[in-house]
């Protein structure tokens, strides 16, 4: 998986979370919500590194380099 991939993946189990979580249904799905949506923001803070030393990214920036040994961050690589 690239790490674009990764990144749409948990912002989508994010949202869809949250949109399970304020829909108002049954109290389980909303507790289903909010699961899904604590663990999407888990799993973008464990995959959100750099491929290059692993620091971990900021996710408020869509970094291009990065912040903690400068190297071009690669996307789209597997
Ligand atoms: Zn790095």
């Amino acid at each position: 998986m690239t790490l674009r991939q990764k990144i749409t993946l948990t912002i989508g189990v994010l949202f869809m979370g949250l949109m399970l979580l304020t829909a108002g249904g049954r109290p389980l799905l909303r507790i289903a919500g909010g699961l899904a949506a604590l663990d999407g923001l888990f799993l973008h803070w464990l995959w959100y590194r750099c491929p290059g030393c692993g620091g971990r990214l900021n996710w408020t920036a869509r970094w291009t380099y990065c912040p903690h040994c400068g190297a071009w961050i690669d996307y789209d690589k597997q």
